[in-house]
This record gives C-alpha cells, sequence and structure tokens, in this order.
C-alpha cells in the first residue's frame, strides 16, 4: 500500500493496464473509422449536399421510412407499461423468442424451437457472442470472408480469435473460393463465415451452392456462421435461401437482426439462431457458452423485445415488396451508370443486400493512386462519399450503396462521371 503511495508521489508509478494489442493494425480498421477519414476531407464551401454511397443506412430516407405497423408495435407498447422492467432472462423475453423461431421456420424443412433463438443487441452483438466463445478455445481460428464485413476481423483481433481468409470470386458472381477455403481449414479451425444477401458484394448465393457450403463444412468438421442480416433483400435471379435449410448437413449458426428488412437499424435488436436439427451445437458445448456469455453481457431494450411479436405478425408484403421494388430499382439506376464510366467495371448486377462491389481501372485515371485516394478526391471534389475497397478487403475496388434516395443516387452518380472525365488519361 504506502509503496503505491510512494511512487505516486515521486513521479515513479508503474501503470500495470495497457492497451489490448490487436493482431494487426489493417484489421482493427473499422468502416466508421474510414468514413470519418472521408467526412473530414469534405470541402465546407461546397453548396450541394453530401452524397452518402459509404452508408448502408438508409433510415433517414423518406423512400426508406420504416412500416407504420413496425412504429405502432413499438408505441403501443411503450405505452402498455408492461415493459419497464429488466427482461426476465438473458436470452430474450419469451414471446419474442417464440415469434422469431416461428418466422424462420417458415423457410425450413424443420420446426424452430424458442430455445433455439438467443436475442441481442443487433446482429453486432450476434457477431461479438460466437466470436468471443469461438475464442474461449486457445489456437482457435475461423475462416471469414474477402471481402467482407470488417466487424468480424475486428472483433476477432480484441477476442485474440485467429482469422483466415478465404476468397469470394467476382467472375463466378461472387461465390465463396471452396477450393481455397479447404486448403485454408485445419485441426484448429472452428468455422466459416457467409453473409447472404452479401455485404459488400450484394450477391446472392444459389441453393445449390449453398449446399456445396454445407458439404464442404461437414467435411472440414466445421459449423457455417451465416449472416442473415439482409435475409429477404433478393431481388434479381436467385431467391433467397436461408443456410439453415442444410443444417442437418452441417451445424448453422443464423446471425440477423430487424435492422436492414424493417430499416431501423436504431432499434437494436438482432438474434443469434442454432439451425442445427441433429443439436450438434449443444452437444459441443457451444450452446452453453453462448448462454453464459448472454448472462452477463447486456441485453436489447425490453419494450423493443415485447413489441417483436406484433412486428413480426403485421408486417405486410405491400410493405416489403415495395421496400424491395425500390432497392431493385436504385440497383439498376446504379449498375446502368456504372457502365458508362469508362475507367470503373461493374462485375456483376447486384441481387440483394445495399450494395455493390466494383473495380477501379487506375491506368485509365491519370494522378489517382488507389482507391483510398480516389475516395479522398472524391469525396473532396464532388462531396461524394464511397467506401474504398481496403475498408472491406480489397485494395482498387470500392463499396458502393445504392439504398439511397433516387433523386441522390442519380445525382451522386452524375458527379462520379464527372470526377472520372476530369480525372481521365489523355489519350
Ligand atoms: C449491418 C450489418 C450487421 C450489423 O447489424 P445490426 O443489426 O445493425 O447490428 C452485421 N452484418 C452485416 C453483414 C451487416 O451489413
Amino acid at each position: 500500500m504506502g509503496e503505491v503511495a510512494m511512487e505516486n508521489w515521486s513521479g515513479q508509478q508503474k501503470w500495470r493496464f495497457q492497451r489490448n494489442e490487436v493482431q494487426s493494425t489493417s484489421s482493427a480498421v473499422t468502416i466508421r473509422m474510414v468514413r470519418t477519414m472521408l467526412m473530414g476531407n469534405l470541402r465546407k464551401d461546397d453548396p450541394r449536399t453530401i452524397i452518402p454511397f459509404a452508408h448502408g443506412d438508409p433510415s433517414s430516407f423518406p423512400s426508406f421510412r420504416t412500416a407504420a405497423v413496425a412504429e405502432d408495435a413499438i408505441v403501443d407498447t411503450l405505452c402498455s407499461g408492461k415493459f419497464n422492467s429488466y427482461a426476465t432472462t438473458s436470452f430474450g423475453i419469451p414471446p419474442a423468442r417464440r415469434a422469431i423461431a416461428e418466422s424462420l421456420s417458415k423457410d425450413l424443412p424443420y420446426t424452430l424451437s424458442p430455445d433455439d433463438v438467443f436475442l441481442t443487441v443487433g446482429c453486432t452483438q450476434a457477431i461479438e457472442v460466437i466470436i468471443s466463445v469461438l475464442a474461449g478455445r486457445p489456437g482457435a481460428n475461423v475462416l471469414l470472408p474477402r471481402p467482407g464485413y470488417p466487424y468480424y476481423e475486428t472483433c476477432a483481433s480484441f477476442s485474440k480469435l485467429k482469422v483466415r481468409h478465404f476468397d469470394l470470386l467476382p467472375d463466378k458472381g461472387w461465390e465463396v473460393d471452396l477450393a481455397g477455403v479447404e486448403k485454408l481449414a485445419d485441426e484448429n479451425t472452428m468455422a466459416m463465415v457467409i453473409i447472404n444477401p452479401g455485404n459488400p458484394c450484394g450477391n446472392v448465393f444459389s441453393y445449390e451452392h449453398l449446399k456445396q457450403v454445407a458439404e464442404t463444412a461437414k467435411k472440414l468438421g466445421i459449423m457455417v456462421i451465416a449472416d442473415e442480416v439482409y435475409a429477404h433483400l433478393a431481388f434479381g435471379n436467385t431467391p433467397f435461401t436461408p443456410m439453415g435449410v442444410f443444417g442437418s448437413i452441417a451445424p448453422v449458426l443464423t446471425l440477423g437482426s430487424i435492422s436492414k428488412r424493417w430499416i431501423v437499424p436504431g432499434w437494436r435488436l438482432g438474434w443469434l439462431v442454432t439451425t442445427d436439427p441433429n443439436g450438434i451445437l449443444k452437444k459441443s458445448g457451444v450452446v452453453e457458452s453462448i448462454k453464459e456469455f448472454l448472462t452477463v453481457a447486456s441485453d436489447p431494450a425490453t419494450f423493443i423485445q415485447g413489441a417483436i411479436p406484433r412486428m413480426l405478425e403485421n408486417s405486410t408484403d405491400d410493405f416489403f415488396s415495395r421496400i424491395i421494388g425500390l432497392l431493385k430499382h436504385t440497383a439498376d439506376m446504379c449498375y446502368d451508370r456504372f457502365e458508362q464510366i469508362p475507367c470503373i467495371t461493374c462485375s456483376s448486377k447486384p441481387e440483394g443486400s445495399m450494395f455493390v462491389m466494383v473495380k477501379l481501372n487506375l491506368s485509365m485515371l491519370d494522378g489517382i493512386e488507389d482507391d483510398l485516394d480516389f475516395s479522398l478526391k472524391l469525396a473532396k471534389e464532388e462531396s461524394v462519399i464511397v467506401l474504398p475497397g481496403i475498408a472491406v478487403g480489397m485494395k482498387n475496388w470500392l463499396r458502393v450503396t445504392f439504398a439511397i434516395e433516387p433523386a441522390s443516387l442519380v445525382d451522386g452518380m452524375e458527379r462520379i462521371k464527372a470526377f472520372c472525365e476530369r480525372h481521365a488519361k489523355k489519350q
């Protein structure tokens, strides 16, 4: 005791805590960090509005306003006065778990039980939960897609879970390089992550491809973590198939939320669901670990949980079809306009989610070093924010969201075209 105080007085105090050393600095890059950097590069004197192509949150645009039934469900639940307490369990209140189990079971060849469903603070916390659980085993690694969603890397590096990347193949509509997955895996591999519909690629995996994913996972003895936060947001030729359909081939953990389908990311309600009819996740102890983690983690707000049954039951097809129609429209507009810009290639037309990946042909541009340089200069000269590919693991590509107000999209694409023409290499 005395010693500590002495050291303090003489300025010799040694503090024992230090930063959490992340595995590598690049893996700690988050989309939010890159966006903040681009926003810092905007010119203050440009009178034009900023076009936010980097941000997958259309909730502030009038066309993307959530369903009235969803808002009513929240208001009525709140005003009932019955949901002001702490939630009775840390896994989610039973009516909400039951409603999600029933809703997801509609698309599966078997029935989920409410006990298969764990409520989380958005899909974000579902990612945190599973990454932390997997990291509990020393030396464990997880296979992540490249390009991907960088929050997985950030979480893994804080939890000291090792990551290995498999490729998504642009020439094959962004399918998983399954041969690459087999080469990457070893006896310490616990899981592979797929994101379907895809962020950042806007692809939707076919039934056949998902079956092959399940068979590969079975061969390797690993689970599939299926991030289906964009579930049902599919508007191309490939219908959305939930990975859980193949849960009897390999165990599946399905992650989801209301954030994207209902366009309410601020409501912070998501789930982690074991779609595993053979009960392998339970036998392996993974379910027990998930419960332990959730027992000490914070819960989604009780009144949001309370509104879930009504939200899921009352949301009708006309809301969903309107949003899907709007996404299809903006995706097509975005794709068609990129087709007219020679220095940018769009390898495949987006069929789902809210994003498309496009490739920069730097040899056609003058004075642009790479994707980050492109994004920084575009922000400064045109007040348009696009995400450089490095933020999602793919250098010299860009991730563009088409989930914005159609008029802004047209304006933004005009500005990108003007920027590219101004910087085109003279023949
Ligand atoms: C948006 C997103 C999440 C996070 O979802 P929230 O429910 O807002 O926490 C997770 N995964 C992917 C791929 C996303 O795009």
